[in-house]
């Protein structure tokens, strides 16, 4: 991977809050390659392990997987890529993913994008998606939105501490979003 010379954004937000989305357009338009930590959690659980069965209790429970579990799936995906400009979606999710992914991976991250949108246009957006998750469920979501608070705010101060945190504000529309994510990457 070029582990020296990587780029590592991570990209950070409530569930819902436009991560995957507007990943999606930064890979297009500047040359990252990106990995949902959610993703590749959900695709290690269809692998149907014991471990794999446990990550889905947890997930259903709105609850952060152990940190082995989500750096290796990650460490793996960034040597296979053979890139060196990562985008991180949903990672990490609590300060000890971060000393983790630190640990394992090697280096830490540019910058984070943080996308900064109110529970309530949260909670219509994971309603409406019909992606089919098992975690889209008002009990879960309810869950998750606990744990984003308790855990995951605290790593967003970790890292406006450092002078890293890129602040968006995303209850607006993709496009508006999107401007704002251009300007940082130009
Ligand atoms: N998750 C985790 N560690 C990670 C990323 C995700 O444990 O680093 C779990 C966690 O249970 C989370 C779920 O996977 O609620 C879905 O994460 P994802 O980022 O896909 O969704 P989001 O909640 O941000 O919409
Ligand atoms: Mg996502």
């Amino acid at each position: 991977m070029g582990e020296a010379s990587a780029t590592v954004v991570f990209v950070l937000g409530g569930p819902g809050s436009g991560k995957g989305t507007q990943c999606a357009k930064i890979v297009d338009s500047f040359g990252y390659v990106h990995f949902s930590a959610g993703d590749l959690l959900r695709q290690f659980v269809r692998s149907g392990t014991k471990e794999g069965n446990e990550c889905a209790e947890m997930m259903q429970q709105g609850k952060i997987v152990p940190s082995s579990v989500t750096v290796n799936l990650l460490k793996q995906a960034m040597k296979d890529s053979g890139s060196s400009k990562f985008l991180i979606d949903g990672f990490p999710r609590n300060l000890e993913n971060r000393d983790t992914f630190l640990e394992v991976v090697g280096h830490d991250c540019s910058f984070v994008l943080f996308f900064d949108c109110p529970e309530d246009v949260l909670e219509k957006r994971l309603l409406n998606r019909a992606e089919g998750r098992a975690d889209d469920n008002i009990e879960t979501i309810k869950k998750r939105f606990k744990t984003y608070q308790d855990q995951t705010m605290p790593v967003i101060e970790h890292y406006r501490g450092m002078d890293k945190v890129k602040h968006i504000k995303t209850d607006v529309s993709i496009d508006e979003v999107f401007e704002k994510v251009s300007a940082i990457f130009k």
